[in-house]
């Protein structure tokens, strides 16, 4: 069945579980370098490998990280909370339980906007945010006969998002997930990459028929590596689930895993029963209260997040939707840009030159901007030379941008008159040099004069010439122009 004809029928509910990996010095609860890609195994203190009678130590840094989050989603911050053991058995959790928090997550509700591809805006509802621990990393396919554990991992701090069953379709999925790993960028406290595991989605879709208020049942999808995975996944689910329904059977209780080449879903374990981790509050670790003066300070050090951005270039600096979205989808991005307007009003012109020249050049690159070479005041002072008819445009993008990628230490201003770039801007120059084109060339004069419009071309390609391409365009047809008129 197609999934146009699905939505015809059935109404698609969603919510969202995300893991992200925090960026801290230390692991969660010891000392342990949390950093990846180190040798199996290397950062594994007697407390990561959860030996009897070890004590944890809670590194605060994770509850700032916590808390930054929960105050850009708006959420309420809970002041006395504790941490919790969710106790199971596995190979990669040594300890025999994680590190969680049950009945007190850090925060509680909280908002988060997204903006769907037709322009409307819409806000998805967090459930919670709590903080917890890493297990183990599992490796099972690279040995035939054994499975591999890598407990460098083990007590990584994580934090867990997760929404109401309020997203509606895959679409807004995407837009959430793309909006969460914008965030947690923007405030420097994950990196967001779903391809590395840093940034982990499991995602729960059910239907129900539409005008229904009973939700269906849900499973829950596993091992989404990218994005664009969560939403094919959510599709392919929407439309097996239809043609349960459609055949009079149910939908199973069970985790699904995506297969990512197939675009199909498998079925992973059943959940019979609801698990029973047997919470309780961890004994080892002081509760924590968080006083109104720490709050303030975290959020008076706040950086700039992509909402307020998409106010301030929408409204002040008069940009598009469109360009706004494009501007801020990289953080760094974004940075560079407002480093820009440290030195240019001219905000359209500065948008433009990143949108387009520099954001093209860093694709062809395949390098990010943070290796871009050309100071941010460069690209400003270029912008003015065009502003005051020094150069074109076309002589900017086509001559002293490349040039100035090849000498990033020379300032625009400095290149263009190195190479005598700088435009005959001067009406009384330009009006001098087109006399001298007018009589060298009287026949097409004459029939310049007489109507022949096409002519243009020829005068404007000679006054290039005599310019070496240095005129500014629109002058100099303007001067042009006026003295054809005025021609005897
Ligand atoms: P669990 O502890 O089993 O993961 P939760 O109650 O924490 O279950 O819910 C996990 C996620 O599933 C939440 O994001 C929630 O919004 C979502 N969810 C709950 N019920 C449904 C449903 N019927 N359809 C889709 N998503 C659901
Ligand atoms: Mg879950």
């Amino acid at each position: 069945m197609e999934l146009e004809k699905v939505l015809e029928k059935y109404e698609p509910v969603i919510g969202i579980e995300i893991h992200a990996q925090l960026k801290t010095k230390s692991k969660a609860y010891c000392g342990d370098l949390n950093e990846y890609g180190h040798v199996p195994n290397s950062l594994t203190s007697a407390i990561s490998l959860g030996h009897p009678g070890t004590l944890p130590k809670f590194n605060t840094a994770v509850l700032d990280h916590a808390i930054r989050l929960g105050l850009a989603c708006n959420c309420n911050i809970t002041k006395e909370m504790h941490f919790d053991r969710k106790n199971y058995f596995y190979a990669d959790l040594p300890k025999g339980y994680q590190i969680t928090q049950d009945k007190t997550p850090v925060c509680r509700q909280g908002e988060v906007l997204i903006r769907l591809k037709d322009g409307q805006e819409k806000t998805i509802e967090l459930t919670r945010i709590h903080m917890e621990e890493d297990s183990g990393k599992s490796t099972h396919d690279l040995d035939p006969l054994h499975t591999l554990i890598d407990l460098n991992r083990a007590g990584v701090p994580l934090l867990e998002i997760v929404t109401e069953p309020v997203i509606k379709s895959s679409e807004e999925a995407y837009q959430y997930v793309t909006e969460i790993r914008k965030l947690l960028r923007y405030l420097d406290i994950c990196d967001g990459n779903m391809e590395e595991g840093s940034m982990r989605c499991d995602v729960n879709v059910s239907i129900m028929p539409k005008g229904s208020n009973k939700f269906g049942q849900r499973v829950e999808i596993k091992n989404l590596n990218s994005i664009r995975n969560v939403q094919r996944s959510i599709d392919f689910e929407i439309i097996r689930h239809a043609n349960l329904l459609d055949n009079g059977q149910k939908v199973g209780v069970e985790t699904r895993t995506f297969d990512a080449p197939s675009g199909s879903t498998n079925a992973m374990r059943k959940k019979e029963a609801a698990h029973d981790y047997r919470y309780f509050p961890e004994p080892d670790l002081n509760p924590i209260l968080i006083e109104e003066k720490h709050l303030e300070k975290i959020r008076s050090e706040m950086p700039p997040l992509p909402n307020e951005l998409y106010k301030l270039f929408t409204s002040s600096y008069k940009l598009s939707s469109y360009d706004t979205l494009v501007l801020l989808e990289q953080k760094e991005i974004a940075l560079y840009f407002m480093a820009i307007l440290d030195h240019t009003k001219n905000f359209k012109s500065a948008a433009n030159w990143v949108m387009v020249n520099i954001k093209s050049y860093l694709n062809q690159q395949a390098i990010p901007i943070d290796d871009f070479q050309i100071p941010p005041k460069f690209i400003a002072e270029l912008i003015q030379l065009i502003d005051d008819n020094k150069i074109s445009h076309s002589l900017a993008s086509q001559k002293v941008f490349p040039n100035m990628l090849e000498n990033p230490k020379l300032s625009p201003n400095d290149i263009a008159e190195k190479n005598n770039w700088i435009s005959q801007s001067n009406k009384d120059d330009l009006s001098e040099i087109i006399e001298k084109i007018l009589s060298d060339n009287p026949n097409e004069t004459q029939r310049f004069k007489e109507g022949e419009k096409k002519l243009t071309g020829f005068f404007m390609g000679q006054i290039m010439k005599a310019t070496k391409g240095t005129a500014n365009p629109k002058l100099a047809a303007q001067v042009l122009h006026k003295i054809i008129q005025s021609h005897p």
